[in-house]
C-alpha cells in the first residue's frame, strides 16, 4: 500500500445515492465494504463526513434563518451521518470510533487528537463528526484540519466524478481531466477542488489531495495502493 494513514472525506450528498435526501443504506454498505478492504491491508483510516444530504447552514440562511443556527444544524447533520456510517462499518466487521467536534457525549466521543491517533494505531476506523465545531466552516476544512492533526499521508476526497476537470464534466462533454496538478496550478487556473479556506490550509501544510470517484467499487483500494486514478494535487 502506498499510504499508511489516510483521511477520507465523504460528502453528505454522496450518502444519498440515487435519493434526493437522507441516507441510502445500500450506498453506505458499499462504502463500508470498500473501507474494509483497505483496513484489512493494514491502512489506518480516518473519515470526515459531510452533512449536505440533511442540512446546510448556507441554504438555511438563504431562507432567512440565522446563519450560526443553521450551521449548528449542519454540524449535527454530520454527526447523524457519522452514526450511520459507523453502524454500516461495524456491520461489515470493522471496529470504529466516532469522535465529534461538538460535545454530544452520550452519542460520540469528544474529539481528542491523541485518542484518535491511538484508535488508528489499534486498527480502528475513526470517524470525525461535527465538522470543525465552528460555524462558517465546511467539512472540507474539517477534513484538512484533522488530516494535518493526525499526520495523515494524504487526503482522499471521494466524489461522484473521477477527478478534477477544466470545466464541469457533468455539464460539458468536452471537459478535460487533469491527472496531476500543483496547488499553484489549481489557483492560477481557477479550478474548484475544495473551498478556499480548506485548500489554503492544505497547501500551507503541503498535504496532498487526491480527488477520485468513490462510487466505483474498488477505487478506494486502487488509490490507496498507488494506482493513478483521479487527480492528485501536490506541491
Ligand atoms: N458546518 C459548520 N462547521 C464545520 C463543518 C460544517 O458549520 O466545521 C455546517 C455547515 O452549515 C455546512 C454543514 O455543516 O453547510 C454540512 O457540512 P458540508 O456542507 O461541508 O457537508 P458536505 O457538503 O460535505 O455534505
Amino acid at each position: 500500500m502506498k499510504y499508511k494513514r489516510i483521511l477520507l472525506k465523504l460528502s453528505g450528498e454522496a450518502l444519498m445515492g440515487s435519493r434526493q435526501y437522507g441516507i441510502d443504506p445500500e450506498r453506505l454498505a458499499e462504502y463500508a465494504e470498500d473501507i474494509k478492504v483497505i483496513t484489512d491491508k493494514g491502512v489506518e483510516v480516518a473519515i470526515v463526513i459531510g452533512g449536505g444530504n440533511i442540512f446546510r447552514g448556507l441554504s438555511g440562511a438563504s431562507n432567512g434563518m440565522d446563519r450560526v443556527q443553521g450551521d449548528h444544524m449542519g454540524m449535527l447533520a454530520t454527526v447523524i451521518n457519522g452514526l450511520a456510517l459507523q453502524s454500516a462499518l461495524e456491520d461489515s466487521g470493522v471496529p470504529t470510533r466516532l469522535q465529534s467536534a461538538v460535545h454530544i457525549n452520550q452519542v460520540a466521543e469528544p474529539f481528542i487528537r491523541r485518542k484518535a491517533m491511538r484508535h488508528l494505531e489499534k486498527g480502528r476506523v475513526v470517524i470525525f463528526g461535527g465538522g470543525t465545531g465552528n460555524p462558517y466552516f465546511t467539512t472540507d476544512s474539517a477534513a484538512v484540519l484533522r488530516a494535518i492533526e493526525i499526520e495523515a499521508d494524504v487526503i482522499l476526497k471521494g466524489t461522484r466524478v473521477d477527478g478534477i476537470y477544466n470545466v464541469d464534466p457533468e455539464k460539458d462533454s468536452k471537459a478535460i481531466k487533469f491527472n496531476t496538478l500543483s496547488f499553484e496550478e489549481v489557483l492560477s487556473k481557477g479550478l474548484k477542488v475544495m473551498d478556499t479556506t480548506a485548500f489554503t490550509l492544505s497547501q500551507e501544510n503541503e498535504l496532498p489531495i487526491i480527488v477520485f470517484d468513490m462510487n466505483k467499487k474498488g477505487n478506494l483500494f486502487r488509490v490507496v495502493s498507488g494506482e493513478k486514478i483521479g487527480t492528485e494535487v501536490n506541491i
